[in-house]
């Protein structure tokens, strides 16, 4: 989600006249820099490096609050550009995303060096707010929950030609004791389908070939159909996806995030009848003991998600399922932590994130005694990637040997003559293949695997 918004972000920014840099642009920006030039150009963060040492006008942040950890980053910068902004004082320093949501205007007290905040329901707003701080250069914010949650946008800068994410809700009604996006996303709400499905046909037309459908729940998706005057029942998210299966021409569809309380027996069945849907499912687990899901407030046990899990894979064989795992929730004991580990063993994920659990404010579970010692929330986590790194080798070598359908994503770079692709599954494989194949869909048999890439050949 965060990725969409960067993106309308820049796309409004550049249709109000500023030159969006990428870090890299902005170092060789520094050193040709000249004189006089026009105020007002936005920086894209990079993760990789650590402090700006160049020169933008504008340097906004989109930040992340599932995390204390992604917080603790972005409080780092801005103390960084604290001491940049005492030797360029008409730097404009701005918070979008999550943090901005949590926090809200408290932020300003606290971080002097912030000029503007820009909540996630406001992002069209930015060019207003430079305008104002630039005009008064005072500190300005517009965080409204009630503002417009997602609005398909042709001022949108994709990253990829072929790639393109669709919001198709945004909030939750979940209520995950951990969990601090129902408090900055809000309550849910759905596009109506039939935009959704217009909005798509519109991508793809416009050479877009892989879709991911986004939400913080997709799921549970509920938007309404418009037929004549009257609205039908709202539509399902089985019953969207199959419309939107029903799109001329080539293309791939996949969807972030589910939940599994919501995964259903339908949605899998759309999954199984239809080739243009992904071949990857991510269902998050979070814990193995079913008393520490209780405590979640998952609304799931164990027993129930492996269940949804063996329908899965009976429906459709091939699927890449992976999870999210927490490690260290408030009262993990040994024995919870052990239930964890079977599960990982049992389930034999394709992948798996594993996060060390940190207390959220204002979340119900930041009320639990946070009781679980670093050094063993660490131990644990260090232990379950360990686990996962050999159940996704133990499946990737399962896939060698097989044929999948693979989309081109561009050329390797450490070997032209060579192409990078994604499969249905979702894995990384690279093959000898003609320049012209890159943004196409081709039959791939994979070889062999180095570093959790494949090494393939196309088939016929
Ligand atoms: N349903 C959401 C989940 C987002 S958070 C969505 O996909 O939009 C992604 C993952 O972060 C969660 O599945 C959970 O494993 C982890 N997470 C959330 N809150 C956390 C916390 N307080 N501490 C540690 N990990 C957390």
């Amino acid at each position: 989600m965060n990725a969409y918004d960067s993106e309308v972000a820049e796309g409004t920014l550049r249709a109000a006249g500023y030159e969006v840099m990428s870090e890299g642009d902005a170092v060789e920006r520094k050193s040709q820099k000249v004189k006089g030039e026009k105020r007002g150009q936005a920086y894209e963060q990079n993760e990789l490096l650590p402090v700006p040492f160049f020169a933008p006008d504008i340097i906004l942040m989109n930040t992340c609050s599932v995390r204390e950890h992604a917080e603790e980053r972005v409080i780092g910068r801005l103390g960084m550009l604290g001491k940049l902004k005492r030797t360029n004082p008409d730097l404009i320093v701005g918070l979008m995303g999550c943090m901005v949501e949590e926090h809200r205007e408290k932020l300003f007290k606290r971080f002097p060096v912030l000029d503007l905040m820009v909540g996630t329901r406001n992002i069209k707003q930015l060019p207003n707010l430079i305008e104002q701080v630039i005009k008064t250069r005072k500190q300005v914010a517009q965080i409204k929950q009630d503002g417009i949650s997602i609005e398909y946008t042709e001022l949108i800068s994709r990253k990829s030609k072929f790639h393109a994410w669709l919001p198709i809700m945004t909030g939750c009604n979940k209520k995950c004791t951990f969990c601090v996006v129902p408090k900055t996303r809000g309550t849910e709400i759905s596009m109506p389908a039939d935009e959704v499905v217009r909005e798509a046909g519109r991508l793809i037309r416009e050479g877009v070939k892989w879709i991911t459908l986004l939400g913080q729940n997709v799921n549970s998706y509920k938007g309404d159909v418009c037929v004549g005057a009257g609205l039908k029942p709202a539509s399902t998210f089985s019953e969207l996806l199959e419309s939107l299966c029903h799109l001329d021409g080539d293309f791939r569809i996949s969807f972030i995030t589910s939940h599994p309380h919501d995964a259903t027996e339908e949605l899998f069945r759309v999954i199984a009848k239809n080739p243009k849907i992904s071949r990857h499912f991510h269902l998050p687990l979070q814990s193995g003991s079913d008393q520490i899901l209780k405590r979640m407030g998952r609304q799931h046990t164990y027993p129930e998600y492996k269940r949804k899990v063996d329908r899965l894979r009976e429906l459709v064989p091939d699927i890449a399922i992976t999870t999210d795992i927490i490690t260290g929730f408030p009262g993990e004991a040994e024995e919870d932590y052990q239930a964890t580990v079977n599960a990982l063993k049992e389930i034999c994920f394709d992948g798996a994130f594993i996060f060390k659990y940190s207390a959220r404010p204002e979340t119900p579970a930041a009320k639990l005694k946070d009781d679980v010692p670093f050094a063993v929330k660490n131990q644990r986590n260090h232990e379950l990637l360990k686990i996962q790194k050999q159940m996704t080798d133990d499946n990737n070598q399962k896939r060698i040997g097989k044929v999948s359908e693979v989309f081109v994503e561009g050329l390797n770079e450490r070997n032209p003559k060579q192409v990078i692709g994604c499969s249905i599954h979702e894995k990384k494989v690279v093959f000898f293949g003609d320049r012209l194949l890159v943004g196409a869909f081709c039959f791939v048999r994979f070889n062999e695997i180095k570093h959790e890439t494949f090494i393939g050949e196309t088939t016929k």
